[in-house]
């Protein structure tokens, strides 16, 4: 079975038609069914068996859309982050009310963190059910911002190149990363990036899977490439290691087996999906 990423799926029915009807959310807000989100540590609660946790409405600040024909509404909050208990808290959410987690969690930050007009500075109102801010006094809309990464392997003579960061727990490796800057392609992103970090030319970028992230509002776009060199110049300002490892130790990695060069990425993480793609493939 071919695994898809973790936080990806509609998750709910995000009901766009309803967000330009005020009246119709306020009349959902008030209906007995309607349920809001509850709130734990600056990230929405996963109960023991890793769904998210509801209530009565209390605060219907940003409409999150429809699940099972139920409207679901987030309220506004104020402390909106990932804490040191994220990671944990992560492998116990289940996939399939991961999608909804990311959506909530990405659209409540983003309107902790953008109340002001970037163009005039007043404060902005909430519209569309909390999927735009308008301003009042320059008019100027703004929309949650998702910012695009690339995240790649590259593959030489069947090996691939996996690097670490100085972050992550010993001995792990991971897929490289970096955000796509304005005016690129994605195959420039994953083409600079690879340059930038390890030295290698690639070429034959192809896209494999995307994932949202939502810490705070990345959308990972995974990609593979065909390297042309395989003699790594690492940037050390940005990699604390860079290595080429071949199919019998990325599949040492993914059986957890006692030989394996590495560890791999958690399986929350899209690096893990596409390094199991791999080796499907
Ligand atoms: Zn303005």
């Amino acid at each position: 079975m071919r695994r898809e990423p973790f936080f990806a799926g509609p998750g709910l029915d995000r009901a766009d038609p309803v967000r330009a009807q005020p009246e119709r959310i306020a009349e959902y807000a008030r209906s007995s069914f309607a349920l809001e989100l509850v709130w734990q540590n600056g990230l929405p609660a996963v109960g023991p068996d890793g769904s998210l946790q509801w209530r009565q409405v209390a605060d219907p600040a940003f409409f999150l859309g429809l699940k099972d024909n139920i409207p679901c509404f987030c309220g506004c909050q104020q402390e909106v982050g990932a804490g040191p208990a994220t990671f944990g808290m992560l492998a116990n959410l289940s996939a399939a009310d991961a999608p909804l987690f990311a959506a909530a969690l990405s659209l409540a930050r983003w309107h902790s963190r953008h109340r002001f007009c970037a163009t005039c500075g007043s404060e902005s109102e909430v519209i569309r059910g909390g999927w735009s801010r308008k301003c009042p006094a320059c008019s100027a809309e703004h929309y949650p911002r998702v910012d695009p990464v690339v995240i790649m392997l590259a593959e030489h003579d069947g090996r691939l190149l996996l690097g670490r960061q100085y972050h992550y727990p010993p001995n792990h490796y991971s897929a490289l990363a970096g955000f796509v800057e304005v005016g690129e392609t994605v195959e420039d992103a994953v083409a600079r990036e690879l340059k930038e970090e390890a030295g290698i030319d690639v070429a034959d970028v192809s896209y494999v899977a995307s994932q949202p992230w939502p810490f705070p509002s990345s959308l990972m776009l995974g990609c593979t490439s065909r390297a042309l060199n395989d003699a790594l110049t690492i940037d050390f300002a940005e990699l604390e290691d860079a290595r080429w490892f071949t199919r019998d130790d990325v599949a040492a990695a993914i059986e957890g087996r006692e030989d394996a060069p590495f560890l791999p990425p958690p399986p929350h993480a899209i690096a893990r999906t596409l390094l199991e793609r791999w080796l499907a493939a």
